[in-house]
């Protein structure tokens, strides 16, 4: 039987830590880090997820400020209000939320929004200095598997990992930040043969296909190290992970829950990354007071 792993709970302790740090600013009359994240159109997934960050950003004490726009708003106006954060220094992070409405340059927008400022970590400049090992903003949902493996104490080196999914949000910088903590990586998709047995020689395995069902019992290896990052809602209106919970948690030794899981984890390292990007431009900077 494995051991659960919350993400809810590693997330409230992350959170606890940032505010302990959001005060030490305040008590030393430092200016309070800033996120802005930018919505367009109105989705009900993307409103909810923006409106769930502005309220982490409060229970942290941090700002947290969204900018919404209709669909119908047009890209130069967009790139206008990128390069206006860019410039404004009360602005420490700035994120927008993906996916766009169609029409839209997802990576021109992506593009536009300054290096030191890209808490998302998708600019070409940050998963080029990732892959270079040099100081970076990490993308979020990664780096929280990251902190999951730490808290659980689980030593990379010389272990086997698999990742079911390359994409560049999920895949490939979770791939690249194990294959820094010295694990032997193997990156799966979805023209993979032989999934399942890849995936049965794995002492870690992160899974981010959004395919619910895919990771049956003969996809574990006993005793692994399982976390399933795949969040699908379901016509139960549920949200369902990879994993077929059931079966990898009699073999795993630890596994996370969807939800529960990873899905809280995104958010947090959110917060630690605007705290960072704040700390990175205050060594530029020096200090700034309020
Ligand atoms: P994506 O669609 O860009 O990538 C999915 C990847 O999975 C692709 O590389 C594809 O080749 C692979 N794949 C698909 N079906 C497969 C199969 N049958 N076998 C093997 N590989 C297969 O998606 P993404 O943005 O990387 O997100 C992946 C999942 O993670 C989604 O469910 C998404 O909702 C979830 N997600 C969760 C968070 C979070 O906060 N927890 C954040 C980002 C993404």
């Amino acid at each position: 039987m494995a051991q659960i792993i919350w993400g809810t709970e590693l997330a409230a302790k992350i959170k606890i830590d940032l505010k302990a740090e959001m005060d030490k600013l305040r008590a030393l009359n430092e200016r309070t880090p800033g996120l802005t994240v930018i919505l367009v159109g109105d989705d009900p997934a993307s409103i909810s997820y923006v409106t769930n960050k502005q309220k982490a950003c409060r229970e942290v004490g941090m700002k947290g400020e969204i900018i919404t726009y209709p669909a119908s708003v047009s890209e130069i106006t967009l790139l206008a209000k990128i390069a206006e954060l860019n410039q404004d220094e009360r602005v420490d992070g700035i994120l927008v939320q993906l996916p766009l409405p169609a029409g839209f340059d997802a990576q021109r927008i992506t593009e536009a929004i300054a290096v030191e400022k890209d808490v998302d970590g998708l600019h070409p400049l940050n998963i080029g200095r990732l892959q270079l090992n040099q100081e970076c903003l990490v993308p979020c949902t990664p780096s929280g598997v990251i902190e999951i493996l730490k808290s659980i104490g689980c030593d990379l080196r010389g272990k086997r990992a698999v990742v079911i999914g390359r994409s560049n949000l999920v895949g490939r910088p979770v791939a690249q930040l194990m294959l820094q903590l010295d694990a032997t990586v193997t990156v799966c998709h979805s023209k993979t043969p032989d999934l399942a047995a890849i995936c049965a020689q794995a002492d870690i395995l992160v899974t981010a296909a959004g395919r619910p069902g895919l990771v049956t019992a003969d996809f574990i290896k006993p005793g692994a190290v399982i976390i399933d990052v795949g969040t699908v809602r379901g016509q139960d209106g549920k949200l369902h992970g990879d994993v077929v919970f059931a079966e990898a948690e009699p073999l795993a030794s630890y596994i996370t829950p969807v939800p529960k899981g990873g899905g809280p984890m995104t958010v947090a390292m959110l917060l630690k990354n605007t705290l960072k990007a704040y700390e990175m431009r205050k060594k530029d900077h020096g200090i700034w007071t309020e």
